[in-house]
């Protein structure tokens, strides 16, 4: 058959063009597209949660400095 991509000559059971490397059978697209999505929605999530334990970590240590300041006497 013909590579729908780069309509080069390939075999007709194959699943991916030798040629252009593109995945021939949508049955083998389809997922991979699914699965890239799902990492980067993962990765997105994950960037999420440290930046917001990065800004959490920032505000307690800001707060216990500023309680042993007050504690020290430093504001009276
Ligand atoms: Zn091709």
């Amino acid at each position: 058959m013909l590579c729908p991509f780069c309509k080069s000559e390939i075999p007709d059971d194959a699943k991916k063009c030798k040629n252009c490397g593109e995945w021939v059978d949508p049955a083998y697209r389809k997922p991979k597209k699914n699965e890239e999505g799902f990492f980067s929605m993962l990765s997105e999530t994950v960037l999420n949660l440290l930046w917001f334990l990065f800004i959490t970590a920032i505000i307690a240590v800001a707060v216990i400095l500023f309680l042993q300041a007050n504690a020290n006497g430093l504001f009276d």
